[in-house]
């Protein structure tokens, strides 16, 4: 996610959000998105993926490469609402935010914070932020979401707070489950930010994947691909740890608990110099991923 926004990008979102924090008057956390639409002047709208007429009024002001877009505005509407993964609208134009209400109810408060984000970045301001690739080429599409989804994760992580408050407790999944009551984020995103902002210059890694000994039905056949996460010191020093490494070393501790904490072990790793290095893992399992959390005392 990081690696699309450039470090200039990244300063720049860095400092709007904290304009924002500050202006609320540096707020405890939860952050209360009523708070921040009310002092962006941000207009919030639910809409339903059948609830085509609401987007006609806009449809004419779909750009494409810079150029308005003579279309069929019903028929194009329809197209983009029936894309896969259409979540969410920004309107600059009476700076409104559409959240689609089908989509799941516990995501709607980062979907709802992806558009505030669209709204804060200046240079996103001269597109109509569907995000549905018609205003965009693709690969410009791609960084100008990832962009908006840094911004969310700085807002709703309350920007340096997090990190701050992180590191005052102690690297175990607990503080994990902790930290995501008091910010009100999901358990997986809680966890993405703890292991690479508590302390980048620890060592740190995660992997988040499917359980290795799942028992009862399996919904999705389709194969789950994992996720690595690391400090920036991990990364120095263990370049060399993939996925499948740390994949492997789950399978070998992995209990066949279905919830809550899965293992706990220590282990070793080897970094690219070919030291050993000990560190203590932790397994926990929210249904969904199991979350591994790896960290040297
Ligand atoms: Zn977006």
């Amino acid at each position: 996610l990081k690696a699309l926004v450039g470090e200039p990008e990244q300063r720049d979102i860095e400092t709007l959000v904290a304009r924002v924090i500050r202006d609320l008057a540096k707020p405890e956390p939860p952050l209360n998105l009523d708070e921040v639409r009310t002092l962006l002047v941000l207009d919030r709208h639910y809409y339903s993926s059948t609830d085509v007429g609401l987007f006609e009024e806009f449809a004419h002001r779909i750009k494409k490469g810079g150029r308005m877009l003579k279309i069929n505005a019903r028929e194009q509407i329809r197209q983009v609402l029936e894309r896969a993964g259409l979540t969410g609208l920004w309107v600059p134009d009476g700076r409104k935010i559409f959240v689609d209400q089908d989509s799941p109810e516990n995501k709607h408060r980062w979907i709802e914070t992806h558009e505030i984000a669209h709204s804060l970045i200046p240079w996103h301001q001269e597109f109509l932020m569907g995000d549905d690739e018609l205003t965009l080429d693709p690969a410009c599409h791609e960084v100008i979401e990832a962009e908006a989804n840094f911004g969310a994760g700085r807002l709703l992580f309350l920007g340096a707070r997090f990190a701050e408050e992180a590191r005052s407790l102690p690297p175990t999944f607990k503080s994990v489950q902790a930290l995501s009551d008091r910010f009100k984020n999901s358990l997986k995103s809680t966890f993405w930010r703890f292991v690479e902002d508590r302390d980048p210059s620890s060592l740190m890694v995660g992997l988040i994947g499917p359980h290795p000994k799942k028992v009862g039905k399996v919904r999705n056949t389709k194969p789950v691909e994992s996720i690595l996460v690391a400090s920036d010191e991990f990364r120095k020093r263990f370049g060399n740890i993939t996925r499948d490494d740390l994949q492997a070393l789950v399978r070998k501790h992995a209990t066949f608990k279905q919830r809550g904490p899965v293992f706990e072990v220590a282990d070793t790793l080897t970094d690219v110099n070919g030291v050993r290095k000990t560190f203590a893992f932790e397994g926990f399992c929210n249904t969904y991923d199991l979350m591994t959390l790896g960290f040297t005392a």
